[in-house]
């Protein structure tokens, strides 16, 4: 190979396939790709959407069944209130959720990029789709783009660009509807718009944010803007699986010619793999970290292969071992120790949300006070108790002292109401007769009841005169 070949050849080594020679934008016209990969994302594409546009409409027993209320620090999940007060449990949820990420990514590479992750999704299942139905195939769409203004460009522009912003307003608007529920949404969309300007102007701003990604920075938001696409070659082995070409069996590549005996390896250079990559890469120049792992190139390979009657799988999952040498996927100690870091965590997680209390109750004496001695041979002590109540219901409580024949005595009330999630202050006696007071502090131990049903059991003491 020449010098001139070699560096035609390590070329996509200089930049990123959406930049060209001179640093300008490099717009990727993609082919719709055909295919069973295609068709399997397809059918989960659809229950994804359903799913992301329907959940802020579910609700269990009248609570959202997700709500992540960042502004006033009120999350609901599984219709279950978390708060501040559960903020050890979001915590191992989020360490659980980044070392589910790496070792994820350590076995299964860009897997989630392809399938899951909103941006493809988006992009490749709801917005390219529209321009291919507006503009038409790649070919059409280049023509279009340096074509003059005619009517008919004027028209197709437009409409794309509209219904690009309509689709962009719903989506704002469904993430609005999963921070404030679909209540608050319903309600301010009814009332006028000047009692909610700020949140109006919030709502135009990520609108315009979501038609800017998919109408103009697209791939590039993979290839050079998502942290997790950048740490993706910290994460990877060589027996991490991709979307890989077999280059053992398609090198030498070379035309593919009817009734001649093929001599050369089994890639007939069609390109084909090229035109329907949405970042724009040639997967045959290996491993890449713009490629998204997102199949197209699979299905585009795989028809070729069909057409040509060779064996499909040229391109496929495949880890760089299993197309070497031939070797298997095999879990490593690096995998198997993730995964036992994982499940661990995930059982913690499992446990906390298990146990977690709806109502929590905190109770401490009263500070700077002392005993007071009664009437009958009793004594008291003042005490401070926060409930909080985590469901949206008000729930009657009651405070009972266990281990000791005692009274209770509430301070302005005769019962305890908890508001639905609502922080509740009170303040008690708690009142022993003197003969079970034997020592300066005496403990005690009182059951905290929700209709009549023991919830929890609080320690704390009794002051008492010094003996
Ligand atoms: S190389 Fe293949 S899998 Fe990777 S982004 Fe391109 S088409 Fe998708
Ligand atoms: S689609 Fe397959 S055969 Fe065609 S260029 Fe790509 S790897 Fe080679």
């Amino acid at each position: 190979m020449n010098t001139d070949e070699f560096d035609h050849k390590e070329e996509f080594r200089d930049r990123i396939g959406s930049v060209t020679e001179k640093g300008a934008r490099n717009w990727i016209y993609a082919l719709k790709p055909h295919g069973k990969y295609y068709n399997y994302r397809t059918i989960l594409v659809v229950f994804y959407l359903l799913l992301f546009f329907g959940l802020p409409f579910i609700k269990v027993n009248g609570m959202p069944f997700v709500m992540l209320n960042v502004l006033d620090g009120k999350f609901i999940l599984f219709s279950k209130i978390f708060w501040p007060q559960d903020f050890h449990i979001f915590a191992i949820a989020m360490i659980a959720f980044i070392i589910f990420i790496a070792l994820f990514t350590v076995i299964y590479g860009r897997l989630f990029c392809g399938w899951v992750c909103p941006q493809t999704v988006f992009m490749e299942f709801v917005f390219r789709p529209i321009e291919w139905l507006i503009e038409g195939n790649p070919a059409s769409q280049k023509l279009l783009n340096n074509g003059p203004w005619s009517g008919s460009k004027i028209f197709k522009k437009s409409l794309k660009h509209f219904i690009y912003l309509l689709i962009s307003f719903i989506v704002a608007n469904t993430f609005l509807a999963y921070i404030i529920g679909m209540d608050s949404l319903v309600k301010i969309i009814k009332e006028p718009l000047s009692a909610h300007l700020s949140l109006f102007l919030g709502l135009i701003f990520f609108t315009l944010t979501f038609y800017g990604v998919f109408a103009y920075i697209r791939e590039i938001v993979c290839t050079t803007i998502c942290p997790y696409g950048r740490l993706q070659g910290v994460m990877y082995d060589k027996d991490t699986m991709l979307v890989a070409y077999d280059y053992v069996r398609g090198e030498q590549r070379g035309k593919f010619k009817k009734n001649e005996q093929r001599t050369l390896g089994d890639c007939i250079d069609c390109h084909q793999c090229v035109h329907v990559c949405p970042t724009g890469i040639d997967i045959r120049n290996g491993t890449q970290l713009d490629c998204v792992g997102c199949t197209a190139c699979i299905d585009a390979c795989d028809f070729m292969m069909e057409k040509v009657g060779l064996p499909k799988g040229l391109i496929r999952y495949a880890s760089e071992n299993g197309i070497a040498e031939g070797k298997k996927m095999t879990f490593t100690p690096r995998i198997k120790a993730y995964t036992a870091v994982l499940v661990g965590l995930l059982v913690i997680l499992a446990v906390l949300i298990a146990t977690r209390k709806e109502i929590d109750t905190q109770i401490a004496r009263t500070g700077g006070q002392l005993y007071q001695e009664l009437p009958n041979d009793r004594m008291s002590n003042l005490y401070n108790a926060k409930i909080i109540n985590k469901t949206n219901q008000e729930i009657p409580v009651e405070l009972k002292v266990e281990n000791l024949k005692a009274d209770i005595q509430l301070v302005g009330k005769p019962t305890i109401l908890l508001p639905k999630e609502k922080v509740l202050t009170e303040t008690f006696f708690i009142i022993l007769h003197k003969n079970d007071v034997k020592s300066r502090t005496t403990k005690l131990k009182i059951g905290v009841y929700r209709n009549g049903e023991k919830i929890q059991t609080i320690n704390t003491n009794f002051l008492g005169p010094f003996m």
